[in-house]
């Protein structure tokens, strides 16, 4: 998206001089070797390579920096990108890059393509004064001038040239706040616009061309109410069909806006840090936990998805302040919860402060802190511990919609249950995983275990089952609405379903048995596990949930047809698993044959 915004910037309006020049870009990710990387560009015969470097790819573009130097020493190497606005120093002192380009891109850029540039004319009186090898900072004051790469026709591609389906879309530049721990609205006061033309364009030409999914870039997309609701109105107009990801402000929140995101298909990002004001105080922010309730409180009522991030290790944040704010947190019932340990940036206010602050913290990315005066090693690693969990029972585990009202049956706190899930994890010798995957069944498997024996140990194991059921349902629930659009071998569609007929199940087609009839669990919303309890009796139930017309379906099944599905493998012909069910071909057919049409039974 950089290189796109700098290459667009350069080439718009061109003067004579960037006309001539051929720009183009690459993307690579960090699991890709520097070697491929720097083997891939030079195959394109580049006269000057840039990298757009941030903390977590500085040293792949060191390392491919490094390999494209000693090949081609004549191919002049520049950088820029929030790592080096951060730390352009280290750069300066350290690596192999001939020219470091801190801050906004745009100016810079222009000056050292032009000089570039001007080192292949043959009359040297041409040449532009070469530039030095710490470019100064340069910003760009009215960003509403600035052409748009995606208008353009930057961007819009892979590298493959297949269409993007996932992009970046940048609404302002700078932050009005000043968090100690974010270098965001550092070197620019204020906040810069793009246009709404630009804006209004660009919606109408992302959706003509299929994109599915935007990250906007503005750090609080809702600072201005008038301009969000504005946008808003022109997302549910121009680009109803795709998916918004904001970064907003919770207390800015109020029910208009509210209203507005729940018109549109989007989720929200929320950055509460902490729940502890002194926590805060320290680093700029400031929080009053009842207020932040009430705002969280206008999504909640307008089913608005969103999540919060927390951070662990600020000064003055202790494990037992950081638990504290984790329930807070979860109180709040996101839709998902991430959890960070504190990183120190160089650029930030909280690095100058560091020392004095007693912030002990590593030297290089990612900067974790590893310890402070109120916070040790160990406590450290226990909050991460606790963040795993969430990460793993919460937010993987699908668990927004019952983990409250277990929490509240247990009467357990939320982090006290998460620090008894994250032991009978270590206990069982199989380590958290907390990267972003879908884990599915033995996910599922451990929540259950968690489940019973934190049920059996409070002694109110009559709870269990109806906890366990709503794990199982919500379980299935997600893995149909997140794998719904899987591709998968779909045997022979045209073939009938007959009795010598040898079938195959979906795998988006999940049956699941319950202690309980499910169709108490279809109804959105929490409920007490007490009340459930007192108001209902056991029952065994049956059901298949899939995925129908951008619906997820939920269908009570008789006993028997649940264990006729159960038993289509994919090599017993239908007639033979009838006989072990003791149902005839007429019982199931209509079943069968709903199932067969809507892709959920295939035909052998
Ligand atoms: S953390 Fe967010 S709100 Fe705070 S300064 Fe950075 S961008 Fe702004």
């Amino acid at each position: 998206m950089a290189a796109e915004t700098l290459k667009t910037y350069y080439l718009h309006g061109s003067t004579p001089v960037s006309s001539e020049l051929d720009i183009l870009t690459a993307d690579f990710s960090t699991s890709d070797s520097p070697e491929m990387a720097a083997a891939s560009i030079l195959a394109r015969k580049p006269g000057s390579v840039g990298f757009s470097m941030y903390i977590w790819n500085r040293s792949f573009c060191l390392e491919t920096a490094e390999i494209i130097k000693n090949r081609a020493p004549s191919v002049i190497l520049y950088t820029g990108g929030a790592e080096v606005t951060a730390d352009p120093e280290s750069l300066d002192r350290e690596s192999v890059i001939d020219y470091i380009l801190p801050g906004e891109g745009e100016l810079p850029f222009r000056i050292l393509m032009d000089y570039i540039k001007s080192l292949h004319s043959p009359h040297t009186k041409n040449r532009e004064e070469k530039p030095a090898r710490l470019l100064s900072r340069s910003n760009i004051h009215d960003i509403r001038t600035l052409p748009s790469p995606y208008l353009e026709g930057n961007g819009m591609t892979e590298n493959g040239g297949e269409p993007r389906r996932v992009l970046l879309w940048e609404l302002s530049r700078g932050c009005p706040y000043n968090c100690a721990f974010c270098a965001e609205s550092r070197g620019i006061a204020g906040v810069r616009y793009i246009s709404m033309e630009r804006i209004e364009a660009e919606l109408k030409l992302f959706e003509r061309q299929g994109v599915e999914q935007i990250f906007v870039l503005d750090p609080t997309f809702n600072t201005g109410h008038d301009r969000a609701i504005e946008i808003l109105g022109l997302i549910a107009v121009h680009a109803p069909s795709i998916h918004f990801t904001f970064e907003v402000r919770a207390e800015l929140l109020n029910v208009e806006q509210a209203e507005a995101f729940s018109k549109i298909r989007c989720s929200l990002q929320i950055g509460l840090q902490s729940a502890d004001s002194d926590v805060l105080r320290y680093v700029n922010r400031s929080i009053r936990p009842d207020m932040f309730m009430e705002k969280i409180g206008h999504l909640n009522e307008y089913g608005v998805i969103f999540g919060l991030d927390l951070i662990y290790g600020l000064p003055a944040d202790t494990l037992q302040g950081f638990q504290r704010s984790l329930d807070f947190a979860l109180s709040c019932l996101p839709n998902h919860l991430d959890i960070f340990r504190l990183s120190v940036f160089p650029g930030t206010e909280l690095h100058e402060k560091a020392d004095s602050l007693g912030l002990i913290r590593q030297p290089s990315p990612p900067y974790a802190v590893l310890g402070t005066d109120d916070f040790s090693e160990q406590e450290l690693s226990r909050a991460e511990e606790l963040a795993a969990a969430a990460n793993r029972f919460y937010n993987q585990g699908a668990a927004v919609a019952w983990f409250m009202p277990v929490c509240d049956a247990l009467e357990m706190r939320p982090s006290e249950f998460l620090g008894f899930a994250a032991d009978i994890h270590e206990e069982n010798g199989a380590a958290i995983q907390t990267g972003d995957g879908f884990h599915p069944d033995p996910l599922m498997h451990w929540q259950l275990e968690v489940l019973r024996l934190a049920f059996r140990k409070h002694k109110k194991k009559r709870y269990g089952k109806v906890a366990a059921d709503l794990c199982r349902y919500h379980h299935y629930y997600a893995r149909a609405l997140k794998e719904a659009d899987l591709a998968e071998d779909a045997g022979n569609p045209e073939a009938q379903i007959s009795r010598g007929a040898v079938l195959r199940r979906s795998s988006q087609l999940y049956l699941a048995d319950f202690n309980y009839d499910v169709n108490l669990y279809t109804e959105p919303g929490m409920f007490s596990l007490e009340d459930f309890v007192r108001e209902y009796d056991p029952e065994p139930s049956f059901a298949m949930i899939f995925a129908a017309t951008g619906e997820i379906v939920t269908l009570a099944l008789e006993e028997p047809y649940y264990v006729l599905l159960t038993k289509i493998n994919g090599s017993d012909t239908l007639k033979t698993l009838l006989e072990q069910t003791g149902l005839s071909f007429d019982d199931v057919e209509d079943l069968l044959v709903f199932l067969h049409s809507n892709g959920l039974m295939h035909v052998c």
